[in-house]
């Protein structure tokens, strides 16, 4: 063709990035990869490998090791022997590493960009700018934290061995959002790469070896589930970090249940895109390019849900139409292509299979017509309407370059409509009336808010789920509570505190104030006294065992009921944090004024002396009153990150919680799990100590005098474990906090399973609630919250 004739049709030409030195590297390995263990390439011990292709043309680029159950193995043995080592070498030094290996990538990003397209399939354009530099943004903020981690977490250390284990849609990009802090932390490190896409983790291994990271502080296993599977599952490893599918996410939730592995998630996503009517449309357009075309749609928090004001719904459709007809597809060295290959034949069969779904379902398909000729794992970019909310594909994650796109009226609408998923990954908001962006970002359920942008990432911002989305973050400094544990945790003990009985002396000095027998208390709903639905009660003994008075034996009907109550009181969530303040001072002032009738009371069940009784009132009034103060400090923060955005992360209530209490320190043990949860605005159903509820039950006066609206707490007194378990099983329940036995750790975490419910359990671990280091603080409101980050348009 000649140049006239090209400045005639403006057609393109073929734009191939050099493979070469990808091709050399591949070379100088024969093609094949063993396992980085102990700072060593080892073969795998089965001697089993499987080869790895480029979805582009299906050529085979090489053949990867399969690590065993035994390399896994070695693999965790070398972490837990440099760990040591990795933590002496204090923050300062691994600052060093992880600069020192953020400047290897650096130099060397070409290749990785090269191998990441030929091995992934995603187009050059994208690797190259967006995923490599931003691995590498991510080692040098992370460099940063190590610097800062004993100013920043003082009251933290690293956790021990982490096992990471990471897909195949941004293998680099996902490595470096695991290596990175776990690293910077002290923690050490056993990564497996997704089975599709090994090939830049072992680049990327090389490199660490070349800046000299002392053997064993990262090993990497390539293999596919099951290799996943030895690594969740080893005894070891004190924490996994997983990134993938929904269900792999709660197969491991379960399998790790009970363990004390702390576990972090994030999976899957069907993120709605909102517009607007007075948004800026070409800008929309191209939004909606980088919302679900961006690494052809195989993004977990992909804009996979068009939700489009009604007013412009067909201006909307016929303008984006004739974008999505201007996307070229080809392969992905190619640099002028804006879509590249799926990654394999099983997801493309999935996508056409989904796409069928729909169009038998009712909905309209519109395909652009770019895709001829490939012979690739390629999909044209693919848009359905006329859906409805409850359609599959409407519903379900698909993981494709297919945007579904549904209409709304109202800004009330278009809140339900977003929120109408058991997802919550992300979100984004097309206005240009930016009070109605800010006024629609609180109300939006999921981790990340992008206001007039979409599928923005850095190191400085948090990135993580809402609801089945998983939890934990990554980014940002709240990214970094992912590999840390509380110092303190060190003293919590396997037996409770003791704590002084003189049941003679106390009874001879304080004489019964109640009566000693027929007291009984109802449970706590609504704001009100319920009777049982059971209709069965519970004798409560006092410590010289004779009876106190009975409480109601809760159950799933009760369970039921509280749900609904909290649910109802969803204004609390919005009250302002002044007036929660305000109502949390007034409970302690009312315990105040009833000081001596509940040390009575904590005499009479517990049977310690009035003295120590006396003292646990008073921390439990000094308890209300640090929450109460923190109810309007725990403040979120603007991280600043390096595009013409400030990202806003906010600390907004969970929801409804469960609240399972310690049976020792019945008063200060609820007050110091109850008044955190609330100060954060969550409604909670508290089950107080089986052995002691009669102090809890008390308490229902001091909260029905002190403006607490009705809902907010609910009280179920009964079988702590089967209530904990009706309550975990809960779908409107989202977070549980459970503080018992350890078998009832395990049925929590296994049981939370489904509903990917966020978990806090003791494992049988005893707190001294009467001392802060364990018993109150920042930890408290960290679970009782989760973080989004708002992404705001700011500055040049
Ligand atoms: P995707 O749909 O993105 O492939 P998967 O959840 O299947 O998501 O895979 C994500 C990662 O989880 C991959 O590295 C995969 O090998 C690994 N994996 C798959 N099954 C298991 C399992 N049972 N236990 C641990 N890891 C697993």
């Amino acid at each position: 063709m000649s140049i006239r004739e090209i400045f005639d049709t403006m057609a393109y030409g073929p734009a191939t990035e050099n493979r070469s030195e990808a091709d050399s590297w591949l070379n100088e390995h024969q093609n094949k990869f063993e396992l980085l263990i102990n700072g060593q390439w080892v073969a795998p011990q089965q001697g089993v490998y499987f080869p790895t292709t480029c979805p582009g043309n299906h050529e085979e680029l090489g053949q990867i090791a399969s690590a065993d159950a035994a390399d896994v193995d070695a693999a965790v043995k070398s972490a837990n022997n440099a760990l040591a080592d990795w933590v002496a070498l204090g923050g300062h030094g691994r600052a060093r590493y992880l600069y020192a290996i953020a400047r290897q990538i650096q130099k060397h990003a070409r290749l990785f960009s090269v191998l990441e397209s030929l091995d992934n399939g995603k187009p050059i354009r994208e690797s190259r700018d967006v995923d490599i530099p931003l691995v590498v943004r991510h080692f040098y903020h992370h460099a940063g934290w190590a610097q800062l981690m004993h100013k920043a977490l003082p009251d933290h250390q690293e956790i021990g061995v982490i096992g990471q284990i990471i897909p195949w849609n941004f293998p680099m990009l996902m490595l470096a959002w695991k290596i990175a802090p776990a690293l910077a932390m002290g923690n050490t490190v056993v990564l497996k790469p997704a089975e599709l896409t090994s090939l830049t983790a072992i680049l990327f291994a090389e490199i660490c070896q070349s800046v000299g990271l002392p053997d064993g502080v990262l090993n990497v296993v390539t293999g596919a589930g099951d290799t996943g599977a030895a690594l969740v599952e080893h005894p070891q490893v004190s924490k996994i970090a997983f990134t993938g599918s929904t269900d792999v996410g709660k197969i491991i939730r379960r399998a790790t249940a009970g363990s004390g592995k702390k576990l972090s998630l994030e999976l899957g996503g069907k993120s709605p895109f909102i517009v607007f009517e007075d948004a800026d449309i070409d800008s929309v357009v191209e939004g909606v390019v980088d919302a679900i075309w961006f690494n052809q749609g195989q993004v977990c928090c992909a804009g996979s849900r068009i939700l489009v004001q009604e007013s412009i719904a067909e201006r909307f459709e016929t303008k984006l139409k004739a974008r999505m007809q201007t996307l070229r597809i080809g392969q992905p060295l190619d640099k002028s292509i804006d879509i590249g290959a799926l990654i394999d034949q099983t997801q493309l069969d999935k996508v056409k299979s989904m796409v069928e779904m729909g169009v038998a379902e009712g909905g309209e398909m519109w395909q652009a017509e770019n895709c001829e000729g490939l012979d690739g794992c390629f999909y044209p970019p693919t848009l359905f309407t006329n859906m409805s909310p409850s359609d599959s594909l409407a519903r379900d994650e698909i993981f494709g370059p297919v945007v579904v796109s549904m209409t709304f009226r109202t800004p009330a609408e278009a809140v339900a409509l977003a929120n109408n998923s058991c997802y919550g990954l992300a979100s984004s908001i097309w206005t240009e009336n930016i009070n109605l962006a800010l006024d629609i970002a609180p109300k939006i359920q999921a981790g990340t808010v992008w206001i007039n942008c979409t599928n923005m990432f850095d190191a400085a911002a948090g990135f993580g789920g809402y609801k089945e989305s998983g939890f934990g973050r990554e980014g940002g400094k709240e990214g970094l509570y992912e590999y840390v544990k509380e110092k303190s945790d060190k003293a919590l003990t396997d037996t409770p505190a003791t704590i002084k009985v003189e049941p003679a002396k106390a009874a001879k000095k304080t004489g019964p104030i109640f009566p000693s027998i027929d007291r009984t208390a109802k449970l706590y709903i609504g704001g009100k006294q319920a009777r049982p639905d059971s209709g069965y009660s519970l004798t409560v003994k006092s410590a010289d065992g004779s009876v106190l008075g009975e409480v109601p034996q809760g159950s799933r009907k009760d369970i039921r009921n509280a749900v609904e109550a909290a649910n109802k009181a969803s204004g609390w969530a919005t009250t302002n944090t002044h007036n929660r303040a305000q109502v949390m001072y007034y409970i302690a002032e009312n315990l105040s004024a009833r000081h001596a009738e509940f040390s009575e009371r904590i005499v009479q069940s517990t049977g310690v002396t009035i003295d120590a009784a006396s003292a646990e009132v008073d921390q439990s009034i000094d308890r209300i009153y640090t929450y109460a103060a923190m109810a309007d400090k725990y403040d979120g923060a603007v991280h600043s990150v390096p595009s013409r955005c400030v990202t806003l992360a906010m600390n907004e209530p969970i929801g409804v919680m469960g609240v399972v209490c310690p049976k020792q320190s019945a008063l200060l043990g609820f007050v110091s799990t109850v008044m955190p949860a609330i100060a954060m605005g969550n409604r909670v159903i508290v089950v107080p100590s089986s052995d002691y509820p009669l102090v809890v039950t008390d308490f229902y006066q001091i909260l029905d005098t002190s403006d607490l609206p009705g809902g907010v707490v609910n009280i179920i007194t009964g079988e702590q474990n089967e209530l904990a378990k009706v309550l975990t099983e809960h779908y409107d329940v989202s977070a549980i906090w459970y503080f018992g036995d350890s078998q009832g750790s395990t049925m929590v975490e296994l049981a939370s399973a489904d509903s990917m419910k966020r978990t806090w359990v003791s494992y049988g671990k005893y707190r001294d609630w009467s001392n802060p280091q364990q018993g109150e603080g920042d930890v408290f409101l960290r679970h009782a919250t989760q973080v989004k980050n708002i992404w705001v348009p700011y500055g040049e």
